[in-house]
């Protein structure tokens, strides 16, 4: 004899409704098959950590976003990708598979590896940067900024770093210490690298001019890009990766005030640490702290205009 699915009350077969609860026989055993199926579909996809789509667990590279999912399952399509990141150095990783990177940190593979090669370039590429800022003056100014564009990014990694890993601890995904500092080196190796990559645009402005307020302008705008596109793309998209990857879903409030606070630290430090640019003929290593960052930004705009 068969019962009532929702209340398992004995079914006459010529009942159509349920005398006990009332539901609809047809109606409502369509509705559990539907759910039944959802279910099961449900249980065999996985979310994709790179974009949070639903996808099939055996998919590789996610159908959606073409990510790499460097779990268990090997396809043809991603087997060529996959052999070819293992000749990669972690900086062509990061640029062409960033998501490998992201996973590597997940599962704390070569993070030490890791660790060594963004500290090493991150400080080669920021002191390029500050070599070619510091042509502007020249002299000891070249010197200056090569040590202090460095100092700025490993001091606001250090200045950060405990506050975002007790945040992260608090509230999302338990990163390790390790594992958020190699997060943040990581963005700030993206950082450097922008920046040297826009360095002959900046000699090229300084060869050609001699206002320092455009070039002061040029390099705030160098560094707004640089840090849009590191934090965006290695900070941002990074901890939702982890956070997903870790099977919860992002909170992206927490990640933007992770975010902010970084931005925010690293745009004082600037402040403290300038010039960067310096006076030509006139050498100064340190200038009075006045004022902050966003003042100096409205007044540069508004020189410039003028
Ligand atoms: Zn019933
Ligand atoms: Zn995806």
């Amino acid at each position: 004899m068969t019962t009532c699915l929702k209340c398992g009350y004995p079914r006459k077969p010529q009942d159509i409704r349920c005398p006990r609860c009332g539901v609809i026989y047809e109606v409502y055993n369509y509705y559990v098959s539907q759910q039944r199926e959802s279910a099961e579909k449900e249980s065999r996809n996985i979310v994709c950590p790179n974009c949070g789509q639903s996808i099939p667990k055996d998919a590789n590279p996610c159908p959606k976003c073409d990510a790499l999912l460097c779990f268990d399952t090997i396809t043809p399509t991603c087997k060529e990708r996959i052999e070819k990141l293992g000749t990669y150095s972690f900086g062509q990783m990061l640029l062409q598979e960033r998501e490998y990177i992201f996973e590597k940190i997940y599962t704390e593979t070569d993070l030490d590896a890791q660790i060594r090669y963004f500290s090493l370039y991150a400080l080669l590429f920021s002191a390029g940067y500050g070599l070619f800022l510091g042509i502007f003056s020249g002299n000891l100014q070249i010197i200056a900024s090569l040590i202090k564009v460095p100092m700025l990014l490993t001091g606001t990694l250090l200045i950060c770093l405990p506050v975002l890993y007790l945040l992260n601890t608090l509230v999302t995904y338990k990163l390790t210490l390790k594992q958020t500092l190699t997060l943040l080196l990581v963005s700030t190796y993206m950082m450097s690298f922008i920046l040297v990559s826009m360095a002959p645009i900046l000699l090229l402005f300084i060869v050609i001019t001699e206002l320092k307020r455009f070039i002061s302008l040029l390099n705030m705008i160098m560094f707004m890009i640089a840090g849009f596109f590191s934090i965006r793309l290695v900070l941002w998209r990074g901890m939702q990766y982890l956070t997903r990857r870790s099977g919860s879903r992002p909170k992206v409030f927490v990640i933007s005030v992770w975010i902010l606070i970084y931005i925010v630290i690293g745009t004082q430090l600037a402040w403290v640490l300038r010039p960067f640019i310096g006076e030509k003929g006139r050498f100064v290593l340190f200038r009075e702290i006045e004022g902050n960052f966003f003042l100096a930004l409205f007044n540069s705009v508004s020189d410039l205009l003028k």
